[in-house]
């Protein structure tokens, strides 16, 4: 990426430097890979150089804290390491830095079935996870590839009840106790912190999700690794977090909203993550909010990020944080990079709403009812 010289920020002097300046540029960041029991021998087409892989590789980690900048004033830098040393105009001004990053960002390849699992709230993270971040997942998948019949299991039928749900387990049928959704390329399912779910064979998603690392396991199809050994189960935590009675979340029944030749596609938005998806042949204008900072998920299409005078290049499966206080910027795709009816740049931006009665006034001011937002505000 290209240096970015252009947007030099003043910092008022908050503990007793004088003045420091910080570039305000777009930043990619490099993913991280992890192998998983479930995960494929090749991530291609989406990551062609990873294809012919010794290992099963489930897990593309593209904002997690080993995830290091790719250019831009960290280049290099961890984004562990570097989130709490950025300044407000990076992470935006209502970002508790002390926290870890907020959000983080994965593609999932998965070849077989994932482990039934659950997660647990911030509540119950804060109580009883305190040494692994003590912080809860609620999640949202995006299919970016399906093969026919593919599916995720996501909730319980109504009438699982805490000891039907053990008994399941027991015999090796946890399974049967969850809620089918066929899923297609371009559907979304919202899975809140609670929720029963795993995810069939077959599809690439992209989640997002809060970021934590902290699943309960409960049941994995006896499945044992090349060294015989099984994956560690917590079926006692996951009881203890589980959400029996009416779910909530599932697949996401989006508000698409077509304006000009950009098409916005909304698909949730809780108080951890907003997520929708940008679909566009041409250049589109459009600015930060000095609240938040922003990522955007490149799926499909290259072009060129443009902002003040300075620009640099993206591409898919990239991921770029852009910084709270960038202000306006465009993203401009290749006139030639796919032709055909698809041509063009579709993306996934995602951030930290401010708040959720803000979110729905901005969504009314695109002509989305009340009735309609509701179906993707989750408060
Ligand atoms: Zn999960």
């Amino acid at each position: 990426m290209r240096a970015c010289v252009a947007w030099n920020v003043f910092l008022a002097n908050r503990d007793d430097r004088s003045h420091s300046s910080m570039t305000l540029c777009p930043a990619r960041l490099e993913p991280t890979f992890s192998p998983r029991p479930w995960g494929s021998f090749s991530l291609g087409p989406f990551f062609p150089e990873m294809s012919k892989l010794a290992e099963q590789i489930g897990e593309a980690w593209m904002t997690g804290s080993d995830c290091r900048f790719a250019g831009g004033p960290f280049a290099g830098r961890k984004l562990g390491e570097a989130w709490p040393a950025m300044p407000p105009e990076w992470t935006g001004t209502l970002a508790k830095r002390a926290d870890s990053f907020p959000l983080l960002v994965k593609f999932i390849f998965s070849e077989d079935k994932l482990s039934v699992q659950v997660h647990p709230d911030d509540e119950y993270a804060t109580r009883h996870e305190r040494a692994a971040g003590g912080r809860g997942k609620t999640e949202m998948w995006y299919a970016v590839q399906s093969r026919p019949g593919a599916e995720v299991l996501v909730g319980l039928h109504a009438d699982i009840t805490l000891e039907k749900f053990k008994r399941a387990i027991a015999d090796g049928t946890a399974e049967d106790c969850l809620l089918h959704v066929p899923l297609r390329a371009g559907d979304a399912v919202f899975v809140p912190a609670g929720t029963a779910h795993t995810i069939g064979a077959g599809l690439v998603l992209c989640e997002i999700q809060q970021h934590s690392d902290i699943t309960y396991r409960v049941y994995d199809y006896n499945r044992r690794d090349a060294k015989g050994k099984a994956r560690e189960l917590h079926v006692e935590k996951a009881l203890d977090v589980i959400r029996f009675g009416p779910q909530k979340g599932g697949k996401v029944d989006p508000v698409r909203v077509r304006r000009d030749s950009i098409t916005k596609t909304y698909y949730a938005a809780c108080p951890y993550f907003a997520a929708e998806k940008w679909e566009f042949g041409n250049r589109i204008e459009t600015a930060t909010s000095p609240e938040h900072f922003e990522l955007l998920i490149f799926l499909e299409g290259r072009g060129t990020l443009q902002w003040g005078a300075e620009r640099t290049e993206y591409g898919p499966a990239q991921v770029w944080m852009i910084p709270a206080a960038l202000g306006e910027y465009h993203v401009a795709p290749d006139a030639d990079a796919s032709p055909g009816p698809a041509s063009g740049t579709s993306l996934l931006r995602t951030y930290v709403p401010s708040d959720l009665a803000e979110y729905s006034h901005q969504l009314r001011e695109q002509g989305v009812s009340e009735k309609e937002s509701s179906r993707v505000i989750h408060p």
